[in-house]
Formats: C-alpha cells, sequence, structure tokens
C-alpha cells in the first residue's frame, strides 16, 4: 500500500489522478490532498477518499472547508497556506507525491518533496523550467526520483531504456521528437489571432485541461516548456529536441536512436494513461483509458511547426540556449500574459511579443538559490505588468 499527496486535487489533472487511484484501492492511499479555492469540490473529495490533511489557500477557505468537512463527521486535519503545501509534500506519512498545481505557485511544495526524497510524479512543468538545475540536484542529493506526467515526457520516459542515466550518448539515442498537436490555430489566418476569443483559445481540438495550459498550447508556448522540461529530465541539449507537429495526438512523442530506430508510445489523448505509468512504475496497472482503435483513426500525419505562427516556441528555445534565468524569466511573463488574456485585458496577438520584450528587458543572471530565482521572476512579473498597464 502506498500512500500519495495529491497537490492540485481539483484541477484537470488532480481529478484525473484521483480517478486512477479510485480503481485500485488496494494499492494507493490518499494522505493529502490540496486545492487552492475550490472548497466545496475539495470537500467531496475529502469524503471519497478520506486523507488525513486537506490544504487550501486561504486563512477563509480552510474555515469553510473545516466547517464542511465536520457537518459530514470527518476528522481531516485542515491547513491552509504555502508552508502547509510544502508539508504535505515532504510528510512522513505520503510515499508519493502527485505535483499538479499550475505555475510557480507550484515550485516550493514540488523543492520541498525532492528535498525529502520522495517520489514525484511531475506535472508541474513550470517548476523544471523555472528551477531545472536546483530540482534535479535536489532530486539526485536527497534520493527522490522524478518521473514525468506530461504526456510527451512520460511518452519518452517510456521509450529510454530502463536506467537512462540522463546521458543521451551513453545510450545511443541521437534525437527526442516532442509531438505537438498545433492547437486550436494551426491552421487559423495568422492575421486574425489579435481577434480570437478566450473561449476559441481555450477549445482544444485534442485534450481537455485546466485554462492556463489550454492557452499555452494554443500559442505553443506550452510546446517550448516542454522543450526546457525535456532538456533538464533527459539532458539533451536544444539542438538534439525536435518538435515535430502531429495534429491526431496518437503518437505522444519518439525518441531517435544511432541505430536508425525510432521508438514512439501510443495512446488515446488522456492523461489518466501517463498518471497511471508513473503510480505504478515499473508495473503496468488499468487506467480506465480505452484502447487505440487504429482503423478508425486511420491516418496519423507529421508538419514542422511555423515559428511566424507560433513565436511563442521560439521564444523558448532562446531561452534555453541562453541558459542563466532566461527560462525563469520567460515562464513568469508567461503566466502574467496568459492572465491578461484569460482577464480580457490583453489581445492574443499581444502575448508574444509581451514576453519578448521582458526577456530583452530583465538582466539575465546566473541564480544558484530559489531566493535568487524568485527574485528575477518577481521582477519579470512586475515588469510584464507594467508594460500591460501602460
Ligand atoms: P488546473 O488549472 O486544472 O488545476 C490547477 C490546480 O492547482 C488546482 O487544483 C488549483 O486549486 C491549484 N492551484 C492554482 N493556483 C494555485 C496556487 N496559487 N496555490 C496553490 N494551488 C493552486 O491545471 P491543470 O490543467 O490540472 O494543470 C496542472 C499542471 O499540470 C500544470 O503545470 C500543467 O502545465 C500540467 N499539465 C497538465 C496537463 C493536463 O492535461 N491538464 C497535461 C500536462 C501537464
Ligand atoms: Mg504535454
Amino acid at each position: 500500500m502506498q500512500s500519495i499527496s495529491i497537490l492540485g486535487a481539483t484541477g484537470s489533472i488532480g481529478v484525473s489522478t484521483l480517478d486512477v487511484v479510485a480503481r485500485h484501492p488496494d494499492r494507493y492511499r490518499v494522505f493529502a490532498l490540496s486545492a487552492h479555492s475550490r472548497v466545496a469540490e475539495l470537500a467531496e473529495q475529502c469524503q471519497r477518499f478520506r486523507p488525513q490533511v486537506a490544504v487550501v489557500g486561504s486563512a477563509e477557505a480552510a474555515a469553510q472547508l473545516q466547517t464542511l468537512l465536520r457537518a459530514a463527521g470527518l476528522s481531516t486535519e485542515v491547513a491552509y497556506g504555502p508552508q502547509a503545501l510544502c508539508d504535505i509534500a515532504s510528510a512522513d506519512g505520503c510515499d508519493m507525491v502527485m505535483a499538479a498545481i499550475v505555475g510557480a505557485a507550484g515550485l516550493a511544495s514540488t523543492l520541498a518533496a525532492a528535498r525529502a526524497g520522495k517520489k514525484i510524479l511531475l506535472a508541474n512543468k513550470e517548476a523544471l523550467v523555472i528551477s531545472g538545475q536546483l530540482l534535479m540536484d535536489a532530486v539526485q542529493a536527497h534520493g527522490a526520483s522524478l518521473l514525468p506526467i506530461d504526456s510527451e515526457h512520460n511518452a519518452i520516459f517510456q521509450c529510454l531504456p530502463a536506467g537512462y542515466t540522463r546521458s543521451m550518448t551513453a545510450h545511443g539515442v541521437e534525437k527526442i521528437l516532442l509531438t505537438a498537436s498545433g492547437g486550436p490555430f494551426l491552421h487559423r489566418d495568422v492575421n486574425t489571432l489579435d481577434q480570437v476569443t478566450v473561449e476559441e483559445a481555450v477549445a482544444h481540438p485534442k485534450w481537455v485541461m485546466g485554462r492556463k495550459i489550454s492557452v499555452d498550447s494554443a500559442t505553443m508556448m506550452n510546446k517550448g516548456l516542454e522543450v526546457i522540461e525535456a532538456h533538464w529530465l533527459f539532458g539533451a541539449p536544444a539542438d538534439k529536441i525536435e518538435v515535430v507537429i502531429h495534429p491526431q495526438s496518437v503518437i505522444h512523442s519518439m525518441v531517435s536512436y544511432a541505430d536508425g530506430s525510432v521508438l514512439a508510445q501510443l495512446g488515446n489523448p488522456d492523461m489518466r494513461t501517463p498518471i497511471a505509468n508513473a503510480l505504478a512504475y515499473p508495473e503496468r496497472i488499468a487506467s480506465g483509458v480505452a484502447a487505440l482503435d487504429l482503423a478508425q483513426i486511420a491516418q496519423l500525419s507529421f508538419l514542422p511547426p511555423d515559428y511566424q505562427r507560433f513565436p511563442c516556441l521560439k521564444l523558448a528555445y532562446d531561452a534555453l540556449r541562453a541558459g542563466g534565468t532566461l527560462a525563469a524569466i520567460l515562464n513568469a511573463a508567461n503566466e502574467v500574459a496568459v492572465q491578461a488574456f484569460l482577464d480580457g485585458r490583453i489581445g492574443f496577438g499581444k502575448i508574444a511579443p509581451l514576453i519578448q520584450e521582458v526577456m530583452s528587458a530583465i538582466p539575465n543572471r546566473q541564480a544558484d538559490d530559489i531566493t535568487a530565482l524568485l527574485e528575477q521572476d518577481r521582477q519579470a512579473r512586475d515588469h510584464a505588468e507594467a508594460l500591460i498597464s501602460r
């Protein structure tokens, strides 16, 4: 029996994780759940999964949750705030941590899990983008393990040999081929991109996801963040990571080897597959996802990415190549820009130029600790906000 803390339990990944966990009550027990503000949903999850601890974002939310839980006769301990997230990520009572908070808000708790030597199921790609070196070092130093949940990285993980040591040359790996659906605007007239609505941008053709990652998929910043994520997870330099557009989203990514073999992982686009894979690794368990019907799909197609249409993808490659804290700056500017778009403050077409402007305005420094990284993150956010207000 393994126990799990699920950070971001009410989100798209959190809900899918609970769906898989519920299929295997003999294998997994929920130690803790967290949500930011959706208290009623978290209370329902607590009734169903009986965690020891539940964490929310504020004192008010904690009081509301407490009331709901007591009314339901539950004695779940209620806590709130960033430190409480770190506590449930590092508690002795949990073996595994699902890091599924969105954005930089998930960084501290993911690091706490690494420092406590946990098995980390990593959905929160932003944590790696901001602090790749720091997080990988903490994982190594404290004997933690990092299993990718992002469908592409989980696919690559499955296509790499067991015991892969983050050295491509040592394992005869030539290239990582990251597939991308192309999102909702793959074929839209580029001149009309500034007029797209929030509803159009979050309507992903293949995946149902949270709003932030859905906008990132529409700009293809999501793929850019994933290029950086792949760099840290697999020790791959930027020029060995190639993005391939594959609109059917059946192949979730590929690994190309020195002998000419290309290994791919295929499946229906449903996050319960990578979640089940990481939960049970190296075993395989049922996820609830239907088997692929290839005759029904009939065709798999591929095309190269268009940087004119998707400038955010290029910005992410630039940040990876530059090193230092430029990826943290890119991520912070993107989080602010996406929120501003979702709030109706800027047009879709302004997201990329805004990020680019922040990247050139904030000096790229080296940062060896979390405080220095968060300072870069804060400066980038402030600058992005100032540009938007102007
Ligand atoms: P979501 O918006 O559906 O859920 C986010 C969760 O984080 C919620 O539970 C919310 O309560 C919590 N949260 C939000 N802000 C917070 C804060 N400031 N402090 C603490 N908790 C906070 O997002 P999602 O789609 O589930 O994505 C979660 C992460 O997984 C993201 O990093 C995303 O890039 C990654 N991811 C998601 C998918 C997917 O299919 N949804 C696929 C790959 C990777
Ligand atoms: Mg992905």
